[in-house]
């Protein structure tokens, strides 16, 4: 490296920035009288940004399961004995259900003989009327978040060890 002035060899570590005539220069000590030294441009700051947990912050907000909260709930696998077992014990005959619950015979019969699932609107029926619980809450939500955090974290702690080496 020379001088950008004089031409006369600069020590290569300790080049001396000099603001000459509006411009910038590489100069000797000398030259460096006739400007202003320029203090080497401080190194742009790393921002060491927590990429991380923002990151996973937004993996979170754009979850598809996370939007729904509503636990899912769904019919009890053996809903016909349960109804069958109820109304037994209630001693009501399949009309007796049927006229409580405002339902045709026929539909009692295919519900208990298992060869009719019954909607939502008439299972909550058939639970009031016989006092049983027919639907059974499925937390898919939470056990997709527990996966979702679990993996998310395993995976972060790993992108930490590589960093470290
Ligand atoms: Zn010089």
């Amino acid at each position: 490296m020379e001088c950008e002035i004089c031409g006369k060899e600069l020590p290569e570590n300790n080049p001396i920035r000099a603001k000459i005539e509006g411009s910038i220069m590489i100069v000797c000590k000398e030259c460096s009288k006739l400007g202003k030294i320029q203090k080497a441009p401080p190194k742009p700051k790393f921002v060491k940004q927590n990429n991380q947990s923002k990151r996973k912050n937004t993996t979170q907000k754009n979850r598809p399961y996370s939007r729904s909260k509503e636990p899912t709930e769904e019919l009890i696998e053996d809903f016909s004995h349960e109804i069958r077992k109820a109304r037994e014990s209630k001693n009501w005959s399949r009309e007796d259900l049927g006229r409580k619950i405002n339902e045709r015979v026929s539909v009692i019969t295919r519900i208990e003989t298992g060869k009719m699932t019954p909607d939502n609107k008439l299972t909550k029926k058939l639970e009031k009327a016989l006092d049983i619980k027919l639907l059974e809450k499925i937390d898919n939500v939470d056990l997709n978040q527990f996966i979702n955090t679990t993996s998310g974290e395993r995976t972060l702690g790993n992108v930490m060890k590589i960093k470290k080496k």
